[in-house]
């Protein structure tokens, strides 16, 4: 094998699917097998993988000023026009914007922008974040502390306690319910819990809470209705700014422009990456108000320069590759389209998959979606291990299905926007095949 250190991977696997090109929604292996990419890459290639208008825009930025920085003044017209474009897009008022190059840098970039905007205003006491159990926001040490997944934070020692991070429940019904709990008294309960932390940990010490509108590699957990408004009323009673981490939702997945217009959240920061240049060049943004700006550069609250900036802060070719995609995603109407074939998604999901032996829950919206695997369909109870997540992903894989087991044992399903029907058709029957492989698997172990 190369000497390549592979990200979130077994280090000790040894098998390996190694892809070779790819043509709307499909991805082809160096053998020539192709496979329908049923997770846009992971969660990111909205415009499918042959899209020569991106690639020539790309090219043409590449072969006119392939670089230039964006530190102590400099700028350039791909990265001024991308944030004039967002700006009229995004629910913000008058927003600005913070450009990097992952999602992890973007909430990293968050994380520092709220400290320098609170100690501006006198305030550097207001500082923690809360972040649900569950919640994916990246890796790096500070957007690692964010996340609550098990895996990211083991065997790391990463100093999340410096951070000020506070974890609160997962809004996830079906395995988090106690009792008989119905979901209003599921959501009034973890939002009183999460009442009593803020008040014992003091509201004027909390900056801001962090939420995926639906989160995605922790499951795609859609929470009950009713728990967004609940939540921002509580939030704003108390001061705390609402963070909404578009990074997977944004640009159209959900059936709307962000997730945050599909969930009823009004947000003050958000975060884009991956949809938002279709993932053909990297890029994200961290997203702050215009009053949080105007406070950072008030003359009186100077605290000095803001020594923040990555080298690729702007990349001139990753503003091209941004720019046309929202070009192409407003000139095609594809936030449309996604919500009428997310919602023949989600319908069939629910006709073919609902009373599968092994599918415990179907949930998600517009194009994200994912079943959970369950050892007792009757009573919810889960696996041990991700035995059944693991194997349906290759039992899916072996029937033409890129997809990705997620939260132990649901797969999850995020095809590339430009999906359509009858595509939608051929995925759900490989997944069918994948999951009767799977079904047998588990009967024959002895494992249900
Ligand atoms: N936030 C969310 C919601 C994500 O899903 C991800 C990546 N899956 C990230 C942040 C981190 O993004 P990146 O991998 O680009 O650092």
């Amino acid at each position: 094998m190369a000497p390549v250190i592979y990200p979130t991977t077994n280090l000790t696997a040894t098998e390996q699917l190694c892809l070779d090109r790819g043509e709307g929604i499909y991805v082809f292996d160096t053998d020539g097998n192709r496979y329908i990419e049923g997770l846009a890459g992971l969660w990111c290639t909205s415009l499918g993988y042959s899209n020569q208008e991106l690639v020539d825009a790309i090219a043409g930025q590449l072969g006119k000023l392939p670089f230039t920085h964006m530190f102590g003044g400099k700028t350039h017209e791909p990265a001024m026009e991308l944030a004039n474009r967002l700006a009229d897009m995004v629910p913000i008022e008058d927003p600005y914007f913070f450009f990097g190059n992952s999602g992890s840098d973007a909430n990293d970039s968050h994380i520092k922008m709220l400290r320098y905007y609170f100690n501006a205003i006198g305030k550097p006491q207001k500082r923690k974040i809360i972040t649900r159990d569950r919640g994916y926001h990246g890796v790096t040490v500070a957007a690692g502390a964010l996340t609550s997944l098990p895996a990211n934070l083991a065997h790391f020692d990463a100093p999340v306690e410096a951070l000020d991070i506070l974890r609160t429940a997962s809004p996830h019904y079906y395995t988090g319910r106690q009792g008989n709990e119905t979901e209003t008294q599921f959501v009034d309960r973890i939002l009183d819990e999460l009442k009593q932390q803020i008040l014992s940990e003091g509201p004027d010490t909390i900056a801001a809470m962090i939420v995926e509108p639906i989160t995605g590699a922790s499951g795609v957990i859609v929470p009950p209705e009713g728990y967004y408004e609940k939540l921002q009323d509580l939030l704003r009673q108390h001061d705390i700014l609402v963070w909404s981490d578009e990074v997977i939702c944004g640009f159209g997945r959900t059936g709307n422009d962000f997730g945050a217009t599909t969930m009823g959240i009004k947000p003050d920061l958000m975060t884009f990456a991956k949809q938002l240049s279709s993932a053909y060049f990297p890029i994200s943004a961290a997203v702050i108000p215009g009053w949080m700006y105007e406070a950072m550069i008030e003359p009186s609250n100077q605290v000095g320069v803001f020594g923040h900036g990555y080298t690729y802060s702007g990349h001139p070719a990753a503003c091209a590759a941004a720019l046309k995609t929202l070009e192409i995603y407003e000139r095609d109407k594809i936030f449309e389209h996604a919500a009428t074939v997310g919602d023949y998604l989600q319908a069939q999901l629910r006709e073919r998959f609902s009373d599968h032996p092994l599918v415990g829950e179907v949930r998600g919206k517009g194009l994200i979606a994912a079943l959970e695997l369950v050892a007792n369909k009757t009573t919810g109870q889960g696996f041990d291990g991700a035995v059944a997540g693991g194997f349906a992903m290759k039992a899916c894989e072996r029937n033409g299905l890129i997809l990705r087991a997620v939260a132990g044992n649901s797969v999850a399903l995020c095809p590339p926007l430009i999906i359509t029907q009858s595509q939608v058709d051929d995925m759900l029957d490989s997944l069918s095949k994948g999951l009767e492989e799977t079904w047998d698997h588990v009967r024959a172990e002895g494992l249900v």
